[in-house]
């Protein structure tokens, strides 16, 4: 109830939630004092979660915040969320988001931006909570929620954690189920936690991996118990510092705040070592290859007959052609024009192929400095705080939005984990992140150093 007040409150300046739940809220949280009464109760008994629009939940609004998806209530639940109430969570509400989860600013829903609800120093500017999981993010760091559901395809999770002051982690490719989440980029999303704290995303991600047959790229190994990993000590990890993400035109703040987490890690007994990954300025461009090519592919069951939104048109193409003009925004039209170019057969070698063979170069550049005995891998995780909505110079050029996703992309490539810590404020009073990226499988390690 005190979450549903805060929302009812909070939700009409921020647009976190797209759909509340009320009744379901308070349905599932009696059913969950019920089982607390008897003793019973799971590890989340009674914690109101926020769901990001693109997890399937049964018989409730779920349309990736598009137009496309119009009425759409699926008939099934995402194993993910699944999960999260076997273990006595509650569902406070659907979260807004980008389109498909294409972008970088939650600007491209359909629904209209999710608002930060961090403003710079002496200003009313409405700024973007980052996306596409802006709208979990702006909810948990409002607490319109404890936590909340998102995804990661290219930063997703960690970009909106950094510019709202709160933890994401995205865990390794197979931790966690993909069954039930609208696909983007099948090869590259992952879901995971944004959370108050560390552990809170610990105690989080513990709940929603799971191995499922019905994803046969999740992978069968134990999950370990995350949150013992909190508060141990770095004494003796080793940490890199890839020399490749020192870009140019990096803003000295972000720098700054790169050094002073060395400095931190390094006064904690970790043992910092310079490494080299030679393919990172690779992995934005190949990235927006690999990722609208499987978007193209992805979005094509979206044709008026099966999902959502139908407009007539006088025979069965006219009505696809208009459906998927009225139903899909801008961004995603770009991102399928984009992904068909790349996937045609006149330019499948020369772009999708070169990108597909740039992905293993990335994967290799991590291989090797795991092999050399590192730890995890410390990095800046955006190039500059919450920015405005509306910001006019990333609005007229995409590729200076693409940008945004510098640091967050290369690791979706590789399949490996990521996570976004608060790590201090810039001169504007607003938040920034540093990213840690892991082994294979070494989320406790990620938990164990973020935290
Ligand atoms: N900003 C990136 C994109 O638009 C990442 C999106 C994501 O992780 N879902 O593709």
């Amino acid at each position: 109830s005190a979450f549903l007040k805060n929302i009812e409150a909070g939700n009409g300046a921020l647009n976190a939630y797209v759909a509340v739940t009320a009744d379901k809220a308070l349905e599932m949280a009696k059913a969950s004092d019920e089982r607390l009464a008897k003793g019973e109760g799971g590890a989340l008994e009674g914690i109101p979660l926020g769901v990001k629009d693109l997890f399937a939940t049964k018989g409730i609004h779920t349309q990736a915040c598009s137009h496309v998806l119009d009425g759409f209530k699926p008939t099934y639940e995402s194993t993910v969320t699944s999960n999260l109430w076997a273990d006595g969570a509650v569902m406070l509400g659907k979260l807004n988001m980008d389109e498909f989860a294409m972008g970088s600013s939650n600007e491209s829903s359909y629904y209209g931006p999710a608002v930060n609800p961090w403003k710079a120093k002496g200003s009313d500017e409405k700024l973007v909570p980052g996306g596409s999981s802006g709208g979990s993010a702006a909810a948990v760091a409002a607490r319109l929620c404890m936590g909340a559901t998102a995804t990661d395809t290219g930063g997703s999770i960690r970009q909106p954690a950094a510019f709202t002051g709160t933890v994401g982690i995205k865990p390794t490719y197979g931790r966690c189920s993909r069954w039930g989440v609208v696909a983007y980029a099948s090869s590259l999303d992952q879901a995971g936690p944004i959370a108050h704290d560390v552990r809170d995303a610990a105690i989080l991600l513990k709940s929603m991996a799971s191995v499922d047959a019905k994803d046969t790229t999740s992978v069968d190994i134990e999950v370990p118990d995350y949150e013992a990993a909190i508060g141990q000590s770095v004494k003796g990890l080793k940490i890199g510092i890839p020399a490749e993400y020192r870009i140019e035109g990096l803003p000295a703040e972000i720098d700054a705040l790169w050094k002073q987490g060395i400095q931190m890690l390094k006064d904690a007994g970790a043992e910092i070592v310079d490494i080299s990954l030679p393919h990172t300025k690779y992995a934005l461009p190949a990235y927006y290859i690999v990722a609208p090519a499987e978007a193209s592919s992805n979005l094509a069951r979206y044709d008026g007959v099966r999902y959502g939104l139908r407009v007539p048109g006088k025979d069965i193409v006219e009505m696809y052609e208009n459906s998927r003009a009225a139903g899909f925004g801008s961004e995603v039209q770009r991102r399928i024009l984009v992904g068909t170019y790349v996937l045609s057969a006149g330019y499948y070698d020369a772009y999708y192929l070169k990108a597909q063979k740039v992905r293993t170069l990335i994967k290799r550049d991590f291989e090797q400095a795991f092999h050399a005995g590192v730890d995890a891998i410390l990095t800046p995780i955006t190039p500059s705080s919450a920015f405005a909505i509306g910001d006019k110079e990333l609005a007229a050029d995409p590729v200076k939005m693409y940008l945004q996703d510098v640091f967050s992309v290369t690791l979706n490539m590789a399949g490996l984990p990521g996570i976004s810590v608060p790590a201090g404020l810039d001169s504007k009073g607003l938040p920034l992140g540093l990213q840690l990226i892991g082994r294979p499988f070494g989320e406790s390690t990620l938990f164990q150093t973020a935290s």
